[in-house]
């Protein structure tokens, strides 16, 4: 699996923003300089200097930084790689290995993306934003599943803004399905994978893997996949939207930690329209069944009632669900 991270030299000229640095005989800054370049970054260079334009879609790790200060975790510390497998495995690694809450790790690529139950998450470079913020939470294990409702409000949220914003043309026609995915007229278009990393290390790692221009829908799954790009008509802009995304998950973040979770699910509730009364088909290994959704349960499980007119609750570890 290749690891690429990005070279220090970024923040550095990001820092230094109007006035760039300076590359004169020194062939390893300009070897990653060009590093840069090549990965998409708008680097320009001028006089023997070199600078990055502050263009809100470059992911820079200090800017991501400075843009979420006063944040409910106190400070975002940011670790960015062009190339990853997963932002999720590199997120619970560093987790164990003592990372401190807010640490968030970022990639232009992952070539191992992860969605739940073994599957996975196709993120092609340039196209997609993915991410994963690593959270220490205080309430008990049982709840953390309704992180994943907290992820998914703010994102949505953060959808919205867009258009609230005019930074693109029309409003999105945005749905929630249960338990993780962010649909745009119906289509699949995000997704979050919360996992967990116990036994001494405790912490929950809250990824988000969202299809932004059109490349990054899999020629496969055209047809129920889509990206925020190709239904807004423009280009979306991924550090803005990475950067108001924390901010609505640290509001949601803050209701979390002090037990509010009714108030989280309400919340979850309003934005999804598949949480009561829908017709849909239950997957869970080898076995199908036809359901009626009835509501979620107070860990932000799914309710259902089957077709002998019994209710179960189905948790987001075990089952697919599908619109019938
Ligand atoms: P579920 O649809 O059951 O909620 P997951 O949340 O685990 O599934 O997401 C993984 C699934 O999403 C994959 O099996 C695949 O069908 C689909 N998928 C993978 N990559 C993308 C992508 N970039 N955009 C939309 N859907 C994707």
């Amino acid at each position: 699996m290749s690891v690429l991270e990005i070279p220090a030299v970024l923040n550095r000229i990001a820092s230094a923003e109007a006035e760039g640095i300076g590359l004169l005989d020194d062939p390893s800054l300009l070897r990653d300089v060009e590093l840069c370049r090549s990965w998409g970054y708008p680097l320009a260079f001028d006089q023997g200097r070199v600078r990055l334009a502050r263009d809100p879609d470059a992911i820079v790790p200090v800017w991501i930084e400075s843009e979420t200060r006063g944040i409910a975790w106190g400070k975002t510390r940011v670790r960015g790689f062009f190339e990853i497998g997963s932002t999720n495995d590199e997120a619970l690694s560093c987790a164990r290995a003592g990372a401190a809450e807010g640490t968030l790790i970022y990639a232009v690529r992952q070539t191992a993306g992860k969605g739940r139950l073994g599957r996975k998450w196709i993120s092609p470079a340039h196209s997609g934003l993915y991410f994963t913020l690593i959270l220490r939470p205080h309430q008990p294990l049982s709840q953390w599943p309704i992180l994943t409702h907290v992820a998914s409000v703010a994102l949505f949220e953060s959808l919205r803004d867009l258009g609230k914003e005019g930074i693109i043309p029309n409003e999105l026609a945005i749905d929630l399905k249960w338990p993780n995915d962010i649909l745009l007229s119906g289509k699949k278009t995000a997704g979050i994978l919360l996992e967990t990393a116990l036994g001494g290390a405790e912490a929950a790692v809250v990824g988000v893997g969202v299809n932004i221009a059109p490349e990054s829908v899999p020629v496969s799954l055209s047809d129920q996949a889509t990206a925020v790009g190709l239904e807004a008509g423009v280009p979306i802009p991924r550090r803005w939207l990475l950067v108001r995304f924390l901010k609505h998950f640290q509001n949601g973040y803050r209701r979390f930690s002090a037990g509010r979770f009714a108030e989280i699910l309400d919340d979850w509730k309003r934005r999804s329209t598949m949480w009561n009364g829908v017709e849909i088909t239950v997957t869970e290994g080898d076995r199908i069944r036809a359901a009626v959704t009835c509501g979620l349960s107070a860990t932000g499980a799914l309710k259902i009632r089957t077709a002998d007119g019994n209710e179960e609750t189905v948790l987001a570890g075990d089952v697919s669900v599908r619109r019938q």
